[in-house]
């Protein structure tokens, strides 16, 4: 037998509750039984009264003393072997579904067991049923599971699961009882939050940031909300200890107001300095632009981005720019250091996001830590946020400060002159319209038409028409014009506006049933920004989507998250710093959060990772 190391690689586990989880698939169960359900598997200890050959088939009648009836039992394929075993006044123990035909107890090709009395797990598995059960009874014991954590009584259900004593314990009608699959859902989230947090590195802090906030905050035009407050104050939490470097993600819906999230933070960290990274240079500027409206005048703000620089970055307070921050050799060292939009960074870039949150501020320092804080407006679940939190901490701002008006609606072909129109009214009020297609160019694999070949039905009827896409190297500049004089854009899916088109009324979305629902509500987000009346036409062919339907009547994201779980299995609407695409064999990751706040308890107990 290989060695057990080797079989554990081969099998991915890396903990003996992955191993525990490795749960039969079936067993083997030959108990006798005491009484007899037509329809069911039955073990009996019989007695061979009659053999009959019949057209190439076997017939025998067997007596089955405990219950005082004959069953009679055909056999198909015959071979000397049945002849021997069922010969007449044999008694054996057979095993087979118990039928009822007019009035004749009937098993047909039972089989023939050596031994009655044991319930034998089986696996399905990669590996050959041996190996594994050598595997399970080496490793597996109530103690070992005790000692990695589980109750008494969630060891001994595990163990009961691998070697059950009755199978009526475990399964009603052939289901796993609900208590069970309960503790078995607790069992998986405790695995997986222990997995993670053993992953979890700590850094010591540059140092420990306790700036006021107030100046701030009270210069504020509006008053902050519930949670940009109660993640400030997570965030001064974060950033006072001397111990620990924090490592936190903040999610928010778009326009539910990070922004104001990260200026606090940057408050915090004076006098000392904190640096922002941001994925694009329209991204960027807007930050300058809303850093220098907000912050205290005595900040001093500089820009770095390629070929383009304000402030001396030097000497800033606050530095802000793109990835351009990570090519400044003489960029100063920071005890703060944010990044948003991360979910924006493709997986390259992570790396380097890692090394800014690696800053360190000296060669004797070298294992301190910035305080390093991730923004993201890809919302995820409140059970995925719970279930990464052993890794990252996490905080969500799941309500926006002002209620968007978006109506959104299902539309197909039939409706496209009533949605010309609609796009000449919004025109005509100065508004402006974004338009969606599946592709750059035609394909056969796509029944929608695609950018380019729609392109000349729009320059024709409206003048002002702008068309971009992912991989148009000036996609910037056209954003930037079509923002100041544009009236219809013509864009992809993979084209990422980074700045806020504050005119945009009215997104159509063509194909709209092939997108995820996290990336229909990305794009949803665009449009309304100023809190203008706006619209979101989901274009298909397609007939009744129920889930496109479920999208027009939910409009937060961490509801669309939640929907998006019902719809899949989760997966991708979450991304590289986040676990993506967990999947779970017991938690159902829309349903139950409360097994995983039970879960994260035992794990750090009293721990409050923010999300109440
Ligand atoms: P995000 O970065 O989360 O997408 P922003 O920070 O850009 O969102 O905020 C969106 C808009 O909401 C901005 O115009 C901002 O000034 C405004 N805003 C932020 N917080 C509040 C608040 N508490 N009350 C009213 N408006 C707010
Ligand atoms: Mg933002």
């Amino acid at each position: 037998m290989e060695d057990a190391s080797k079989l554990f690689k081969k099998l991915k586990i890396y903990t003996l509750l992955d191993l525990a989880l490795l749960l039969p698939s079936s067993y083997n169960d030959t108990t006798l039984s005491h009484h007899i359900d037509i329809g069911k598997t039955h073990t009996f200890e019989a007695k061979v009264t009659q053999v009959r050959s019949l057209n190439g088939k076997l017939l025998v009648n067997f007596y089955l003393q405990k219950f005082d009836l004959t069953l009679q039992s055909m056999f198909f394929r015959v071979t000397p072997y049945h002849y021997q075993n069922f010969s007449l006044g044999n008694e054996l123990i057979i095993q087979g579904k118990v039928e009822l035909y007019r009035d004749q107890y009937q098993m047909n090709q039972p089989k023939s067991i050596k031994q009655a009395g044991k319930i034998e797990a089986k696996y399905k598995s990669i590996l050959k049923q041996e190996e594994l059960r050598h595997l399970i009874k080496s490793y597996l014991s109530e103690k070992a599971l005790i000692d990695v954590g589980l109750l008494p009584k969630e060891a001994n259900i595990l163990m009961e699961l691998h070697y059950p004593n009755s199978l009526d314990k475990l399964y009603t009608n052939g289901t796993l009882r609900q208590d069970i699959a309960d503790i078995l859902k607790f069992i998986e989230a405790y695995n997986h939050l222990k997995k993670l947090s053993s992953k979890r590195v700590e850094h010591l802090p540059m140092q420990a940031l306790r700036g006021d906030i107030e100046p701030f905050v009270t210069s504020l035009p509006f008053e902050l909300t519930e949670e940009q407050k109660s993640v400030i104050a997570e965030i001064q939490l974060d950033l006072a200890s001397e111990k620990k470097a924090a490592k936190r993600m903040i999610v928010g819906d778009v326009g539910s107001g990070k922004t104001m999230v990260i200026l606090s933070a940057v408050m915090m960290a004076l006098p000392q300095r904190s640096i922002l990274m941001a994925p694009t240079s329209l991204l960027a500027l807007q930050l300058y632009e809303e850093a220098q409206k907000h912050l205290p005048e005595s900040v001093k703000i500089a820009l770095v981005m390629q070929g383009k620089e304000e402030g001396e970055y030097k000497t800033a307070d606050f530095i802000i720019g793109t990835h351009a921050l990570l090519y400044k050799e003489d960029l100063p060292k920071a005890p703060l250091v944010m990044v948003d939009e991360q979910h924006r960074f493709g997986t390259n870039q992570r790396q380097m996001l890692e090394s800014l949150s690696s800053m360190t501020e000296s060669k004797e320092t070298q294992d301190r830590h910035a305080h390093f804080l991730q923004f993201s407006a890809t919302p995820i679940p409140r059970t995925q946020a719970m279930m990464n939190s052993a890794l990252i901490d996490v905080s969500l701002i799941t309500k926006t400060p002002f209620e968007k008006k978006i109506t959104t609606e299902v539309i197909g072909k039939a409706d496209f002159p009533r949605l010309l129109n609609h796009i000449k009214d919004e025109i005509a009020q100065g508004h402006q319209v974004l338009i969606v297609y599946p592709l750059v160019e035609e394909s056969e694999t796509i029944e929608y038409q695609s950018l380019s070949e729609s392109r000349a039905f729009w320059e024709k009827r409206f003048e002002n028409t702008f068309v971009t896409h992912g991989k148009d190297k000036n996609k910037e500049q056209v954003l930037l014009e079509f923002r100041e004089k544009g009236d219809i854009l013509l864009a992809t899916t993979v084209v990422e506006v980074g700045i806020s088109l504050p005119r945009l009324t009215l997104i159509v979305i063509v194909g709209a049933e092939r997108l995820g629902l996290a990336t229909l509500h990305q794009l949803r987000g665009r449009v309304g920004r100023l809190g203008l009346d706006s619209y979101c036409y989901l274009f298909t062919n397609s007939d009744k989507s129920p889930r496109l339907d479920a999208f027009t009547h939910t409009s937060n994201g961490f509801d669309i998250a939640k929907l998006d779980l019902k719809f899949r299995d989760g997966g991708d609407i979450l991304d590289g710093t986040m676990q993506s695409g967990q999947k779970f064999k017991w938690i159902d990751m829309a349903e139950d959060e409360d097994v995983i706040r039970q879960a994260q308890g035992r794990i750090i107990p009293n721990y409050a990772i923010g999300l109440q």
